[in-house]
């Protein structure tokens, strides 16, 4: 597949949606509060030397390219068409705004998902043009050098930079657990410094939204995410274990075009990328409908593409738009490859989800409502019930597919 069918695959109409609940006044006021914040950044100088025309020459990537990028990026943030020049315009002036990148308790996952990709999309290319004032991964300065290089920007970009924060906080054990620096400031310390000087802190992965595998039991370090230590401040989660860059790229370029957060669900999640639940736009639905799962792995099921809700998927319990945009430069993801969600964007993913059995062998309370469920419905603490829900319905689509076969 060559790339241009690749980004056609990631982002074709299918599973975009505009949100038609606003009306044609929402919009105009949206557009011209978009377009003095772009005229704004326009005029300001440009923080970064690398631009995406250069970016995506250097790649073979042609004008039509991104144009269709942008032209799918609106629709992914539920903009109508007549956007696409704003969302073209605020990916070009994204190195206007400085980035400061954290590296906390974590593997540096998210930060890899990016560099590794030997096929960038144009998500992961418009975050290389990305002004990141501070990243320890990327960046050359160590030791001295760098925090000092970390107090001049706090200082020169004080409220107008983004703080995205990559890894958990580890507060137990006197908050030492982790230290950073040769002043040996904890990781807490590190990232309230930072962060209070911030215009809104982006978590990006499960371990900085909700603690992830380090705050899994018996969470020995004491993990937890950015929003348990930071108040007051716009915060912005983009969990699951990578975070796709779509979604990072996304909130960044929102940001860049509004000056504000996108709507956020009640886990603090951008809706536009969190309101999906992976079980309605799961490829292998049709089976979980017709009673038709993988029972063991390597069985017929398994051959067949069944459903893998009886092998442990939480595809039901979980929101997240990778069933859309994919991974891998939109090649494939987890379900396509043939195992179950394991909720990886959803809070203490790892101790409830992480397993190969159904949700409902889990010790939990009698169901309240059907399947469909929206992520804010699931907000009310149903999450388990819905196990049993879709448990129950998945006996009975089982029990009418053999009827079928009689
Ligand atoms: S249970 Fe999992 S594999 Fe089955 S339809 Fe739902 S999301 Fe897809
Ligand atoms: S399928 Fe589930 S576990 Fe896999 S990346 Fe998507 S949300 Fe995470």
């Amino acid at each position: 597949m060559d790339r241009r069918d690749a980004l056609a695959k990631m982002f074709g109409a299918k599973g975009v949606r505009v949100n038609t609940n606003r009306g044609d006044e929402y919009y105009d006021s949206l557009r011209k509060k978009i377009e003095k914040r772009l005229s704004e950044l326009r005029n300001s100088p440009a923080a970064s030397k690398v631009d995406i025309e250069k970016v995506l020459d250097a790649e073979g990537l042609s004008r039509r390219d991104f144009m269709k990028w942008a032209s799918a990026t609106c629709a992914m943030l539920m903009l109508p068409a007549s956007f696409t020049p704003l969302v073209a315009e605020a990916a070009e002036l994204i190195n206007r705004v400085p980035i400061v990148w954290l590296e906390l308790q974590d593997c540096a996952g998210n930060t890899e998902a990016i560099l590794r990709s030997d096929s960038p999309t144009i998500d992961e290319l418009i975050l290389e043009t990305i002004n990141f004032e501070f990243n320890e991964t990327l960046m050359v300065a160590a030791g001295h050098q760098a925090e000092e290089h970390l107090d001049e920007v706090i200082e020169k970009f004080a409220g107008n930079f983004i703080c995205v924060v990559e890894g958990s906080i580890p507060v137990g054990a006197g908050k030492e657990w982790c230290t950073i620096g040769a002043k040996g400031e904890t990781f807490e310390e590190h990232l309230l410094r930072v962060a209070q000087n911030s215009a809104a802190v982006v978590a990006v992965g499960t371990c900085a939204t909700f603690g992830g595998v380090p705050a899994a039991s018996p969470n020995p370090t004491g993990a937890v995410g950015v929003q348990d230590i930071i108040k007051g401040k716009p915060i912005i989660n983009i969990p699951a274990c990578p975070a796709n860059p779509a979604n990072i790229t996304g909130t960044i370029l929102h940001y860049v075009m509004t000056g504000q957060v996108p709507e956020l669900d009640y886990l603090n999640r951008p809706k536009f990328a969190f309101g999906y639940r992976i079980h309605d736009n799961c490829e292998r639905r049709a089976h979980f409908d017709a009673g038709e799962f993988v029972e063991e792995w390597g069985d017929e099921g398994a051959e067949n593409n069944f459903c893998l809700y009886k092998v442990g998927c939480k595809g039901p319990m979980t929101f997240n738009n990778c069933s859309i945009v994919r991974y891998n430069s939109g090649t494939n993801w987890p379900i396509g490859a043939g195992h179950g969600c394991i909720g990886c964007s959803e809070p203490d993913f790892w101790d409830k989800y992480a397993y190969e059995r159904p949700m409902a062998d889990a010790n939990i309370k009698a169901p309240t409502g059907g399947v469909e469920k929206t992520v804010d419905e699931f907000g009310l603490g149903l999450l388990t019930a819905a196990g049993i829900g879709i448990a129950i319905h998945a006996f009975a689509s089982a029990a009418a597919g053999k009827k079928e076969e009689v």
